[in-house]
């Protein structure tokens, strides 16, 4: 029973002095449990504090980690610092492998979270916490995830079962973790951005389908 009583005090402890940490705001929360929520939020907001990462780590199961330079994305902790509220769906104009050598490299300027394959592959090359540089629009680069199909938008051959059927999954795992509506107001093509002179995903992009198959991934989810 002691021990038990102990252990308790030392979380307190400890959670005190987190709160320290953070110049006191989760010592006006009222339970033990809001103020670990609070922490687990607001610690990394510390002078020198940043969320740990573990480089390779990927937010969608299956897919597989290429860095993509840093020159490409700016480091970011969203959802706590931005809000994540819609999915960009662009076309690559190029073949997978040219996609992967454009985000790795620093002058291309430019990069999404993900390349979607014809075959159905998936890489994951900015973590979802970062922003990366892929709408040409600075808010929207925030709020979004970018991915990148295999492909030519003149070319509705290059848009495959696989890639669709993936891709879908892909973004209904991004609308289940930051609950956002499978919609067409949340899930965009790159055409779509205010202020964009890209045409991507282009007319052979096939809205209807991939939506239903969208809806079909997210409801296996919930
Ligand atoms: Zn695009």
């Amino acid at each position: 029973m002691g021990e038990t009583g102990s252990t308790e005090k030392d979380a307190d402890r400890r959670i005190g002095r987190r709160a320290l940490l953070i110049g006191g705001t989760a010592a006006a929360v009222g339970t033990a449990v809001l103020a670990r929520d609070e922490l687990a939020r607001l610690w990394w907001r510390a002078p020198g504090v940043e969320k740990p990462r573990e480089e390779g780590v990927v937010d969608s199961a299956g897919a597989q980690w290429v860095a993509a330079s840093d020159a490409n994305w700016r480091r970011a902790d969203r959802p706590a610092d931005y809000p994540i509220d819609m999915v960009v769906i662009h076309v690559t104009q190029g073949s997978f492998a040219s996609a992967v050598k454009a985000f790795e490299d620093p002058g291309h300027g430019a990069a999404a979270h993900y390349i979607v394959g014809k075959d159905g592959h998936v890489t994951q090359m900015i973590r979802e916490l970062d922003v990366a540089y892929h709408a040409g629009n600075r808010a929207y680069n925030e709020r979004s995830v970018g991915i990148e199909h295999e492909g030519f938008v003149d070319r509705p051959q290059d848009f495959t079962d696989r890639m669709y059927a993936a891709s879908a999954r892909l973004t209904a795992g991004i609308c289940a973790r930051y609950d956002i509506p499978v919609d067409r107001e949340h899930i965009i093509g790159h055409v779509e951005v205010p202020g964009t002179d890209h045409t991507d995903p282009g007319k052979h992009w096939d809205w209807g389908r991939y939506m239903k198959l969208v809806r079909q991934a997210r409801t296996a989810l919930a």
